[in-house]
């Protein structure tokens, strides 16, 4: 969970027992408001953890691995170890979210409504403050609960990528023209059209008064637009990396640390004068282990002259490897799990070369997409 769901679930539970519950019942103690809008803002949560439940089971049945999934301030992300393979699978996984939500929608409003009678709809139509007065606590929970899972599964449904609703437009793109880079660009645009038209509304919201809402939508509208720009960009890195191997980019100009060098003379001839953030460290002629700039700067300076880098050192199980002959669209994953941003890349057994973000982005200065 993102420390941002606390902040939600505060403003979730507070807003229903403060304003939600007292104006649908004022004759309620602040105890009942409380409790129950502790226990509907749970259920809240709840929700939005199945409807990522759903993306994730639906993307195991397909045989795709899940890293984890995150709960944050607008819902939740699952966060797939890989792309789905084909337009199909990618369509399932994407709707199983909604779906889901939809489901949970609609089963609350049919239990409140087996609980309040059938007339129930026209009794709030005719004396709306009366009926509401007389509804329970758990009719009045899933009266909440029911209809904001609806409108959950209509947002994620905007046919912006990366919203769900994207992710199914990409899959009907992708399975009509056979072409994912096109897809991808196609639904990542709409995404961009979505998140300028829903700022313009929020701007238009800010000026005519309406300046939380209006807020609020420049603020979904701003994430969406990033987000949708980050996907386009990935897209982009992918296809111009595809067909190339890691040994076309890696970096091959970097040191060797000597394990019997102290640290003093090594910062002064090699750290200062390198962009080199990571050190191969070598004992006649083999790598025993790293030293990164981190480890180097953590030894106090008056200490440097007396310390040899064998001895701060990790091990080599410490390490990333990487082999030289990499797939290009596999860089960034293994990039991306790295604990140091940067890899050492061996071939025949050799550190051959070193990779990071920038060698990267040098990569895609010479070979846009
Ligand atoms: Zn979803």
């Amino acid at each position: 969970m993102h420390f941002s769901v606390l902040l939600i679930f505060g403003l979730v539970a507070f807003s229903l027992a403060s304003y939600t519950f007292p104006g649908w019942h004022p004759d309620w103690s602040p105890a009942l408001n409380w409790s129950l809008g502790l226990a509907t803002a749970l259920l809240f949560f709840i929700s939005l953890l199945l409807h990522e439940l759903a993306h994730s089971l639906v993307a195991k049945w397909k045989g795709i691995e899940i890293d984890r999934i995150t709960l944050f301030l607008f819902g939740g992300v699952s966060e797939l170890k890989s792309d789905p393979k084909t337009a199909g699978t990618e369509f399932l996984v994407a709707i199983a979210g909604p779906a889901m939500s939809v489901l949970i929608g609609v089963v609350s409003i049919l239990l409140a409504s087996l609980m309040v009678g059938p007339d129930f709809t026209r009794r709030v139509s005719e004396h709306p403050e009366a009926t509401m007065k007389t509804l329970g606590a758990l009719p009045t929970l899933l009266l909440w609960l029911g209809p904001i899972n609806l409108v959950l599964a209509a947002f994620n449904m905007i046919p912006g990528f990366p919203l769900d609703g994207g992710r199914v437009l990409r899959s009907i793109l992708w399975a009509i023209t056979g072409d994912l880079r096109k897809a991808t660009m196609w639904a990542t645009t709409a995404g961009k059209v979505i998140a300028f038209g829903l700022m313009g509304l929020g701007g238009i919201e800010i000026f005519y008064g309406g300046f939380i809402n209006g807020l609020w939508m420049l603020f979904i509208g701003w994430f969406l637009y990033s987000a949708a720009r980050n996907s386009a960009n990935q897209m982009q890195l992918r296809t111009s990396l595809q067909g190339h191997h890691l040994s076309e980019l890696m970096d091959t100009g970097f040191a060797f640390a000597p394990a019997d060098v102290d640290i003093d003379s090594f910062t002064r001839e090699l750290v200062m004068h390198r962009s080199q953030s990571l050190w191969p460290v070598t004992q006649d002629g083999e790598v025993i282990g790293i030293v990164t700039l981190d480890d180097l700067a953590e030894v106090p300076p008056e200490a440097r002259a007396h310390i040899k880098l064998g001895k701060i050192a990790r091990p080599l199980d410490d390490v990333d490897f990487v082999s030289a002959d990499l797939p290009g669209e596999e860089i960034m994953r293994k990039l991306a799990e790295s604990d140091y941003g940067v890899m050492l890349v061996l071939e025949g057994g050799k550190v051959v070369g070193l990779i990071r973000q920038a060698d990267i982005m040098r990569w895609m200065v010479m070979h846009p997409g």
